[in-house]
């Protein structure tokens, strides 16, 4: 019997999602954001299912963008550009959009002369100080490209806000009004400003094209806000099955370092999953597992393989071997573990390992 641990990639749930982005960003254009392998679910399920749907896709870099065009014909938007000069012969033959964020990938641009037209995003630095130019470079970036034969007005322009998970943070005001003062009489090109949390949360910061990523896989941008709350639903599931069940006399311990002790007789779950598999090692106690119904806790510590449950309070007859388990999911949020790993949810999904990754399944849960 082959390891019963997976992802299920919920397609239903994703289309549900980005019918929320629409409804958030009427008529805008949306860059579905792809990169991370589909934020860990998996291109291969998350492209293809979401492609009639959206305008164009956000990967990192042009490496991500050639996966991608085994399952879209449609436009990818490279977020951090080309890393190389040579990459941008391929990636304006594949009809890519490279982001340009410092003087140096400018040049290369200015200097690569290319047989087709490319379109060129400018990244303004408007307060999250990461990548981007300033507001003066980058109007003489846009004057620049703007003189570049293979770019003319093939021109966007786009910034990120370091702070749209706390909408009443300052910062926001404040990087929205610097980007706002790029002159762009002498063009008329399309801006970009929104990730999930400033979709759900700045009808003002609209812009033209909206960039959702986190909210497409119904995980929620913010930490005080639950993504049911949100009318998001969870498309990754993380699913796994018990693999073995004991029964210990008080006293036992269980797991590396003996960290658990039975405080009574106690049925001990072993499920297939552990941070081998993405499932993060530090967790607080009574963190659970959802199990036909039930929260169950983890005890002792996550192994690479495996991980433990205390299954002494549910009834025998409910979780048996082979049972399954769902340690994130539509049952359980991924924030949930998040919470209880110090972490965001971007990240767990992000980590699910590529063994996890290989026997991704699509589901549809209507
Ligand atoms: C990843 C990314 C996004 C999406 O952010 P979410 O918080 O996942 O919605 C938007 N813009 C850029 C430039 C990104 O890199």
């Amino acid at each position: 019997m082959a390891r019963p641990t997976r992802i299920e990639v919920d397609v239903d749930a994703l289309r549900h999602n980005i019918e929320r982005v629409k409804s958030c960003a009427p008529g805008r254009k949306i860059i579905a954001m792809v990169k991370a392998n589909g934020y860990g679910c998996g291109v291969s399920a998350v492209v293809p299912a979401l492609d009639a749907h959206v305008d164009a896709f956000g990967v990192a870099c042009f490496e991500e963008a050639r996966v991608l065009r085994k399952f879209t014909s449609r436009t990818c938007v490279l977020m951090q550009g080309v890393f190389q000069q040579h990459e941008l012969f391929d990636l304006a033959a594949a009809g890519c959009e490279p982001v340009v964020h410092q003087p140096e990938q400018l040049d290369w641009i200015l200097e690569t002369p290319l047989s087709q037209a490319i379109r060129v995003w400018v990244k303004v630095d408007t307060g999250m100080h990461r990548l981007g130019f300033d507001v003066p470079t980058a109007q003489t970036v846009i004057a620049a490209l703007k003189a570049c034969p293979w770019v003319q007005d093939n021109l966007a322009i786009m910034t990120h806000l370091a702070s749209a998970d706390e909408p009443c943070h300052p910062q926001n005001e404040t990087q929205l009004a610097l980007f706002s003062q790029l002159d762009l009489s002498d063009g008329v090109f399309e801006r970009s400003i929104s990730n999930s949390a400033a979709i759900l949360s700045f009808p003002e910061a609209l812009a033209d094209v909206v960039r959702p990523g986190i909210m497409l896989y119904g995980v929620s941008p913010f930490s005080d806000q639950t993504a049911a709350l949100l009318d998001l639903k969870p498309v990754m599931q993380f699913i796994s099955e018990i693999m073995a069940i004991h029964t210990y006399a008080p006293g036992a311990r269980v797991g590396y370092g003996g960290t658990w002790e039975a405080k009574r007789i106690s049925r001990i779950g072993v499920v297939a999953a552990g941070y081998g598999d993405g499932y993060p090692r530090h967790i607080a106690p009574d963190t659970p597992v959802y199990i036909n119904g039930q929260y169950v806790p983890v005890v002792g510590r996550v192994s690479m393989d495996m991980l433990t449950v205390d299954l002494t309070d549910f009834e025998a007859a409910d979780i048996q071997l082979g049972t399954r388990v769902e340690l994130w999911g539509a049952h359980l949020p991924v924030e949930r573990i998040a919470r209880a790993a110090e972490t965001i949810g971007y990240e767990l999904i992000c980590q699910i390992s590529p063994r996890v990754r290989a026997k991704a399944v699509m589901i549809s849960m209507l």
